[in-house]
């Protein structure tokens, strides 16, 4: 989860391996609000875990359905107890975030719900939800004899619904919706009116084409997942039948989620260029998501696609992709990967159809109009529709996202332009600006991306200096801000010290120590693990930190065969989006090509201080004098052996930080990058 204002990412020039996809959104949402109303306790599998879906657990919690989580990391399972079509709380204030698959069913429900057994619940969420529609579903609901009030605008959330216990809904006339702005409103009524069918059948009559179909299906498959078989005569008329009841189906397993992989379908055919095709695990050939059709839009770009029961395998076909010609009416939110796509194609995409974008998470028409233009596309944008000719310069770009998911995970698409047929010029970076909001569907979607992305030149900030200068709290803060990964090379020397140790052998014993180093089995906590360190399976987090640990570590690196054991594993560290290195020699050997090198130093007196004070903290007792004594013996080892000696290099950065604090070290370190790093001179607002 990049929870940071912006993120840089390098030009990429590759793409290989697996990509395992989040639940899907839609299904997430559905499944989650039909156990809430089943009887009976329904187990999920594979649930999205992302903003909108928490913002509907929290809902189902507050109403009192019982939430039960087991396992944990890929192989959690929810078990939610349904309430059986029976209010159990009825007064409640939910917050529904920017969640319309939240906002829109939820708001049916309680208001037939609250009609038939009284109850009084207000439906709000984010300033955004509060500008988007929902005035076709009140105007549904209100001749069922609903009560449902808008608290500011009317026609859009927030919401009041409100009833007697004993109402009566006047269900046995046919209900009118508008299908042409939002299918959320059919899913919507689709959802709550089950709960009505006691005595007679419940028909739904749509107005208007209806957009988004396949959106509807997945309702329709799910909804008879629990019990509740909708008969549809074409897309017009929606029948329930009398004495439906929902029942909850025991087990259910979510898919992957097709938008998302809209995402890596690009990347395969743009950049699964030579090698193995890239693999996408979650959905396949079986989805029930009307997004797997983005396959067949990719394909006729270019694409080849290989397909299998919740798998896809894709690499590039035709190249440059094919401009393409299309009606996006079914794929609504998947289109907008073929906008970006656009940007590979030769000749001019015209994606119409599109009307709905509009009042989507952000305008997304504009939107993607106003970044693709930053980018150097030639765009042209209509009411419901988008034209794109790739640039002839791309320039890079700080891409804005609007709070909208979907304009995070299109546009970092743009970072493979070195791949672009059109265009002259250098490979440009792009910068996303707030890349957290992919956290809507997808937290993990740029570990996904770097996961199978290759860049050719991965910038590196390198930072080296004596030991307690403050180097792993300085790089540390660096690379959390910048979204970078972080090498604390000293921990390896550290590791391969303890490592000798545990084995019996000598830490002056060169070739003994250097086998152990070559196959090194240490493992760095990731995720909630992050800052704890395994070796050999033993975890050594604080082993590692021990001065003695450190003056090992000085003594097997002063050996040339261990340092030329380190060197390979230290370079593997060097990943997308981009990486901060701390030690000795990181700008002098390791990356001698690293884009800013800062050498970091306080005076012996603060730096035995701090050891101190660091040491006393863990309660451990010190001495200053010795504690000074032994950490410039250790400096002066470290100068003078003949190998990879510990100095400045010739072009680093000198900080001294004996009377700075971490902040001010820390934001000295942002302003060389600024002006020396990727973007230094390209971005004027490179903030
Ligand atoms: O930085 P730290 O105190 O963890 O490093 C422990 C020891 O490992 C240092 O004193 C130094 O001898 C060695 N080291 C090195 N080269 C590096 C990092 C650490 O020689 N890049």
């Amino acid at each position: 989860m990049y929870d940071i204002p912006q993120l840089d990412l390098p030009p990429l020039h590759g793409a290989s391996g697996t990509v395992r996809l989040p639940g899907s959104k839609s299904i997430s949402n559905r499944v989650l609000l039909l156990a809430g109303l089943a009887t009976g306790t329904t187990a999920v599998h594979a649930l999205l875990d992302s903003d909108d879906t928490q913002v509907m657990l929290a809902a189902l919690q507050t109403l009192g359905c019982r939430l039960h989580w087991q396992g944990g990391g890929d192989a959690r399972v929810l078990h939610i107890t349904g309430l059986g079509g029976r209010l159990l709380v009825h007064e409640a204030d939910l917050f529904l975030g920017n969640a319309g698959t939240a906002m829109r069913p939820l708001a049916a429900t309680l208001a037939v719900l609250a009609t038939l057994q009284g109850g009084h619940f207000t439906l709000r969420g984010v300033p955004r939800m509060h500008e988007r529609p929902i005035g076709d579903l009140v105007d549904a609901l209100l001749p069922l004899g609903c009560d449902v009030q808008p608290l500011g605008r009317p026609g859009y959330p927030p919401l009041v619904v409100r009833g007697q216990p004993g109402g009566v809904l006047q269900a046995r006339t046919p209900i009118r919706v508008r299908g042409d702005v939002s299918s959320q409103f059919l899913t919507a009524l689709l959802m709550a009116l089950p709960l009505a069918a006691v005595d007679s059948d419940v028909v739904i009559e749509v107005e208007g084409a209806l957009i988004s179909k396949p959106y509807i299906e997945i309702t329709l498959n799910l909804l008879a997942r629990f019990g509740i078989v909708v008969q549809r005569a074409g897309w017009q008329r929606f029948t329930i039948p009398q004495g439906s009841a929902y029942r909850s189906p025991g087990v259910l397993h979510v898919e992957g989620d097709a938008s998302s992989a809209s995402y890596f379908i690009a990347v395969g055919a743009i950049a699964a260029h030579g090698g193995a095709p890239l693999r996408i695990v979650g959905v396949g050939s079986d989805s029930i998501q009307g997004d797997i059709r983005f396959v067949d839009a990719a394909q006729a770009m270019g694409a080849l696609v290989k397909s299998g029961p919740g798998w896809l395998e894709v690499h590039r076909g035709r190249w440059p992709l094919s401009a393409l010609s299309m009606d996006c009416n079914a794929i609504p939110d998947a289109a907008m990967t073929l906008a970006v796509m656009a940007l590979y194609a030769e000749g001019t995409t015209r994606l119409t159809g599109i009307a709905s974008w509009r009042v989507k998470e952000t305008d997304r028409i504009a939107a993607m109009a106003a970044e693709l233009r930053k980018l150097g596309a030639h765009v042209v944008d209509g009411p419901d529709l988008i034209e794109v000719t790739p640039p002839e310069h791309w320039q890079a770009a700080a891409i804005r996202t609007y709070d909208d998911h979907r304009m995070a995970m299109c546009l970092s698409l743009a970072a493979f332009n070195p791949l672009a047929a059109s265009g002259s010029g250098r490979p440009v970076p792009v910068r996303i600006l707030d890349p957290g909001c992919v956290a809507k569907t997808f937290p993990d979607y740029f570990e996904a991306l770097f996961g199978v992305a290759a860049a050719e030149h991965v910038p590196v900030i390198a930072i080296d200096g004596p030991t307690a200068s403050g180097k792993g709290t300085l790089a540390a803060a660096v690379a959390q801000r910048l979204g970078y990964g972080l090498l604390d090379s000293g921990a390896l020397y550290r590791a391969a010290g303890l490592a000798a140790v545990a084995a019996g052998i000598s830490p002056d014993d060169e070739a003994g120590v250097a086998a152990l180093a070559r196959a090194l089995p240490l493992r760095f906590g990731q995720g909630p693990e992050a800052g704890r360190t395994w070796l050999d399976g033993r975890e050594v987090t604080e082993a590692l930190r021990l001065e003695s640990t450190g003056v090992l570590a000085s003594r097997v690196s002063e050996l040339p065969a261990v340092r030329l054991a380190l060197h390979g594993l230290q370079l593997a560290f060097r990943r997308a989006p981009g990486l901060v290195a701390d030690g000795r020699d990181m700008g002098t050997v390791v990356f001698a090509d690293a884009a800013l090198k800062v050498f970091l130093t306080a005076s012996a007196e603060h730096r035995a201080e701090r050891r101190h004070k660091q040491l006393i903290s863990k309660g451990f007792p010190s001495n200053i004098a010795d504690l000074r004594s032994d950490l410039e013996a250790r400096d002066q080892r470290d100068m003078q052996r003949s190998v990879s000696p510990l100095k400045p290099a010739e072009d680093a950065q000198l900080l001294d930080n004996s009377d700075l604090s971490i902040e001010a070290s820390v934001q000295q370190v942002l302003s060389w990058w600024r002006a020396s790093g990727p973007l230094a001179g390209v971005l004027s607002s490179a903030s």
